[in-house]
């Protein structure tokens, strides 16, 4: 039953959405659903409009032209491509701000656990690589349980090795939390190995929403991955 309840409240839905700026619109009546628990990347060239449809679902646009309707679930939390850390807290104090639970500090330290940053509780934000800056991001986007995961290139500003670093722990961490995904990138390798749907973006509109279907393992040799790759490659 409790899976049923997840189900009505922890997916999204998005209906003729419409963003525009002066006289462009950037996004065209979109309609899109996300289910509770599925990964969705979404891909586009720069400027085809995916950080002003994040912003919508993160409730950040209240400045922009448009219309359509949002339901989303209660419990959001959005990562950007700079980790937006407060410098003058520590990491711990930065997972757990804004968490209303009497075991806060317990839930932050085993969050940092989980990125593999035990024992750097107490560091300051300036003394963590880019890297571990964007793990101590990732920790605090996932203790308070959020039911839908936002995502802006959160990778975008780390160097090759990392970032395949961090592929593995995302997938790892949303395997094992399962909130709702909608990760913003322009990297059609990332979006392949990471989500379990691909929507591209393109001229305001969706141009295409793919479901490769891919295993587990999601290795490049799988011959779905090269396939999705250069399907993806087209569309852009
Ligand atoms: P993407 O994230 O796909 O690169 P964006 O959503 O950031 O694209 O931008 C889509 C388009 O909207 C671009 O042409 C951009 O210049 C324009 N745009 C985005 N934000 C603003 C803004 N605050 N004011 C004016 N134009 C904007
Ligand atoms: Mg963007």
């Amino acid at each position: 039953m409790a899976a049923h309840a997840d189900q009505l409240t922890g997916g999204v839905r998005i209906e003729q959405l419409t963003r525009r700026f002066g006289a462009k619109t950037v996004l065209d009546r979109i309609d899109l659903d996300i289910a509770p628990g599925e990964f969705v990347a979404l891909l586009g060239r720069s400027g085809s409009g995916k950080s002003t449809l994040l912003r919508a679902l993160a409730g950040l646009d209240h400045e922009v032209a448009g219309s359509g309707e949002l339901r989303i679930p209660g419990r959001v939390s959005v990562v950007f491509q700079d980790s937006r850390l407060l410098p003058w807290r520590r990491v711990l104090d930065n997972v757990i701000l804004g968490l209303r639970a009497p075991d806060a500090r317990q839930r932050g330290v085993e969050a940092l656990a989980e990125v593999g940053l035990a024992g750097r509780e107490r560091a300051w934000p300036n003394q963590l690589s880019g890297g571990e800056q964007q793990r101590v991001a990732l920790a605090r986007s996932l203790v308070g349980d959020p039911e839908l995961l936002l995502a802006d290139e959160p990778f975008g500003a780390l160097d090759a090795l990392t970032r395949i670093r961090m592929h593995d722990l995302l997938r790892a961490l949303c395997k094992r939390h399962q909130p709702a995904v909608l990760l913003v990138t322009h990297d059609v390798d990332e979006a392949v190995q990471l989500a379990d749907r691909i929507v591209v973006l393109d001229g305001g509109h969706i141009s295409l929403d793919l479901r490769p279907g891919l295993p587990e393992s999601r290795s490049p040799r799988d011959p779905g991955f090269q396939e999705a790759r250069e399907l993806l490659l087209k569309a852009l």
